[in-house]
């Protein structure tokens, strides 16, 4: 068998298709060869990280007052069929439960739960009864399953996902807004400052809304091959649903209301996705520090002689990173100096620390940054302190590269052709529209019908429309921004 080569070298913005399977392949990310389409074995290198990005979303929607719960995975085909769009937008994707092994048809279907409001509609009609108990703010982390019929890819789009989905009641439509607007502060404290995700948040238009709400709002970003990848996504649900749903409470007086819902889904797979594209390069992965699975890697150098003196070092060193709470390991393997230094590089670990007898006689290590691929001379004596301050630089660094790289393909155009053109490279552009109320009309069906594109729709604070609608020149009533998505 030929040996495979231990350098990782594949350009990821000239073809962003190979280097992401390639990169999920050689650092083991996810494995494919389970078989199923659609679903994956996701690996310690992918989970370590996304088990951090749980932990970021858990603390932070706790401490805004969500509390968690744990729903059964399937809802009985009854509760699913209570609102009607709901059921349009999701029927198709549906995995349903029908018989049992003995080949008995179960009394009634269930679904594989592909979203939850029909389950904890449920529950909140028996919960909630009186505006003291509002507002009713929960979450539960969990896969959901969804039959995708468009292309499958690893952590992108697959038919099981791992997220969170918070559910949510309220007295009045504005304190369903003002949760929504909370889930986008939540996912700029995520995102943006412990991912170091750049993001735009879009008001969806009519026809692209979750199903069975009444107002989306949804986070997009952009991969290196210039698609839109829509990130969280938070919506105000229609009082259909609660209306159907019999969740009600009693007013302060006496009188009885609807409660009006929201949700809003981080799905964590997903984000996993946007990591490791938007900051990986063609030498692998560059996770930010927050969320590495590992945050240093020590690398001994010794030959027969100094081998005691060398690894009795790396482990104090490695002692000292571990109460500093750094998730840290001493690489042990055969391999030669080489192919350490290339495998961590593509495993994308924050700090290398080399050390041999020459750094153990000077009292300083050399540690190599990856994301700026340097290497600097650093005390061993307080280099906890060092890394540590280093991980929060490296964060600052990572964001400000990938926020700069986003701005600059944030463009605007006033004409057909030169949006098309400008969405063929890759850009999402800023552009005017006819319909404020963003219900679907002929120019929308052009723009995304001709252009291959979507509508991924309106700020959350409107911005002033100048100019024309690019399709029938009447006058813009809004300001809508165009891409190409997965
Ligand atoms: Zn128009």
């Amino acid at each position: 068998m030929a040996k495979e080569k231990v350098t990782f070298d594949f350009d990821k913005k000239g073809d962003f298709s190979e280097w992401y399977s390639e990169i999920i392949k050689r650092a083991e990310l996810g494995d494919l060869r389970y078989n199923i389409k659609g679903f994956i074995v996701f690996q310690p290198w992918s989970v370590l990280a996304m088990e951090k990005t749980y932990d970021f979303l858990e603390e932070t929607l706790q401490l805004k007052g969500h509390k968690p719960y744990w729903y059964p995975v399937v809802i009985p085909e009854k509760n699913f069929l209570m609102e009607k769009n709901h059921v349009k937008g999701f029927a198709p994707e549906v995995f349903w439960v029908t018989e049992t092994g003995a080949g008995e048809k179960l009394e009634e279907k269930m679904a594989l739960r592909p979203t939850s409001e029909t389950a904890f509609y449920q529950m909140f009609s028996i919960w909630i009864r009186s505006y003291k108990d509002l507002p009713f703010k929960t979450y539960q982390r969990a896969q959901v399953f969804r039959y995708e019929t468009k292309a499958t890819r690893p952590f992108i789009r697959s038919r099981e996902f791992y997220w969170i989905e918070t559910h949510n009641a309220f007295d009045s439509k504005e304190n369903a807004f003002k949760q929504a607007e909370e889930d986008m502060q939540t996912t700029k404290e995520i995102l943006l400052d412990k991912l170091c995700i750049p993001f735009i948040f879009f008001e969806r238009p009519e026809w692209d809304k979750f199903p069975g709400a009444e107002t989306t709002f949804a986070a997009d970003t952009l991969m290196p091959d210039g698609k839109v990848l829509q990130l969280p996504s938070t919506h105000i649900i229609s009082q259909n649903f609660t209306k159907a749903f019999e969740v009600k409470f009693v007013d302060e007086k006496g009188k009885e209301n609807y409660c009006w819902t929201t949700c809003y889904g981080p799905a964590v797979s997903r984000i996993f996705a946007a990591i490791i594209s938007i900051h990986g390069d063609n030498k692998g992965l560059i996770f930010p520090f927050s969320v590495a699975p590992l945050q240093a890697v020590i690398i001994p150098i010794y030959n027969e002689k100094n081998k005691e003196k060398v690894l009795k070092e790396s482990k104090k060193i490695q002692e000292e990173l571990r109460k500093a709470k750094i998730r840290t390991e001493i690489d042990l393997t055969d391999k030669t100096m080489g192919e350490k230094f290339y495998y961590w590089e593509m495993k994308g670990v924050p700090f290398r620390i080399e050390l041999g007898e020459k750094e153990i006689k000077e009292k300083k290590a050399t540690v190599f940054l990856r994301h700026e691929g340097k290497k600097t001379k650093e005390k061993i004596s307080g280099i906890e302190k060092f890394i540590l301050s280093e991980g929060t630089k490296q964060m600052d660094y990572l964001k400000k590269k990938a926020v700069k790289e986003f701005e600059e393909k944030i463009v605007e155009a006033d004409s057909i052709e030169k949006v098309k053109k400008a969405v063929e490279e890759g850009k999402i552009v800023k552009t005017g529209f006819c319909s404020v109320s963003m219900q679907g009309n002929d120019c929308a069906e052009k723009i995304e019908k001709e252009m291959n594109a979507s509508i991924r729709g309106t700020k959350f604070i409107k911005e002033k429309p100048a100019g024309n609608c690019i399709v029938c020149k009447k006058k813009a009533e809004s300001v809508v921004y165009i891409g190409k998505s997965y």
